[in-house]
């Protein structure tokens, strides 16, 4: 049985450096994995340690090598990066495009992956990943359990839960409603030095960049001002106060 993790490094969201004039990130801001990504990971090698048949492979297309490394550490048996200059600038179609072509060469039963990113948080790719792969997609994921055939699942829905069980292969889009990812233990990090990462291009997958064309881009970033708009009373007289204060709020229907 194989799983495959997806894992994109993201601006580290407890140092974001943003320019001012330019709303973009300054350059040398840290990195980190995707934090739904590793939830995504820990419900992985839970099933592996649950069973001896299982083989985790993490994948990521960037150029970041740590938030691999990590999930190697925390138990994944081997990494794949995508790593190619010139997919840079693709949008999520491209991406998924890439990520496609690569999960058709790997295979897989179970597909792990984040409900959504922290930095363009767009959600889309497992959906994408779903179309293009043509496997079975179950998002908002917070519960997992594997019998070896089966996986019962649970998802957050609007107003409470859904469960419900799928037969691999599947895609599942992780939540932080799944058990906390583990810290990777010292033993995990000095075993995960020994496993190999294969590093690809978009020519390794068969794919021509000409193949490839973004149909979305950016606009600006902003972030919106909100006009403050409190009240405040003002009376020397502490009843004249209170009447005052009382009348806003009847005005207000809040009393
Ligand atoms: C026009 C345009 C230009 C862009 N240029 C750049 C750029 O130059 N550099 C750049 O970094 N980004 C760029 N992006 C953003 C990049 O395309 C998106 O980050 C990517 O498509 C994934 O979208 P998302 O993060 O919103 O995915 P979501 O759908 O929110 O992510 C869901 C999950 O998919 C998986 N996933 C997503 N991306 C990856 C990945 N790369 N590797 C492995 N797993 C992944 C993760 O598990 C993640 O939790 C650009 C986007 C657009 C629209």
């Amino acid at each position: 049985m194989k799983i495959v993790v997806l894992v994109k490094e993201v601006p580290d969201p407890n140092a974001l450096r943003l320019d001012p004039r330019t709303g973009q990130l300054q350059p040398g801001t840290p990195t980190v994995a995707n934090e739904y990504d590793l939830y995504g990971m820990e419900a992985a090698a839970a099933i592996k340690e649950e069973r001896d048949d299982v083989e985790i492979v993490v994948a990521s297309l960037g150029s970041g090598r740590d938030p691999v490394n990590r999930c190697l550490a925390m138990g994944a048996d081997r990494a794949v990066v995508i790593d190619d200059s010139t997919l840079t600038g693709g949008d999520t179609g491209v991406t998924a495009q890439v990520l496609a072509s690569y999960l058709k060469q790997e295979g897989f039963d179970i597909l792990l992956l984040g409900q959504e990113s922290s930095d363009s948080g767009t959600g889309d790719i497992g959906p994408r990943l779903s179309a293009l792969l043509d496997v079975p997609l179950v998002s908002n994921l917070i519960d997992l359990a594997f019998d070896g055939a089966t996986l019962s699942l649970k998802r957050e829905i609007e107003d409470g839960h859904q469960s419900l069980d799928v037969t691999p292969p599947a895609i599942l889009c992780a939540l932080s409603g799944l058990p906390e990812p583990r810290y990777p233990s010292l033993k995990g990090i000095m075993a995960s030095r020994k496993k190999q990462t294969d590093v690809q291009t978009a020519a390794d997958l068969g794919i021509a960049r000409s193949e490839l064309s973004s149909r979305v881009t950016w606009g600006d970033l902003f972030i919106e001002e909100q006009e403050a708009q409190g009240v405040i009373v003002e009376s020397e007289d502490l009843d004249d106060a209170v009447d005052q204060f009382v009348a806003f709020l009847k005005e207000k229907n809040v009393l």
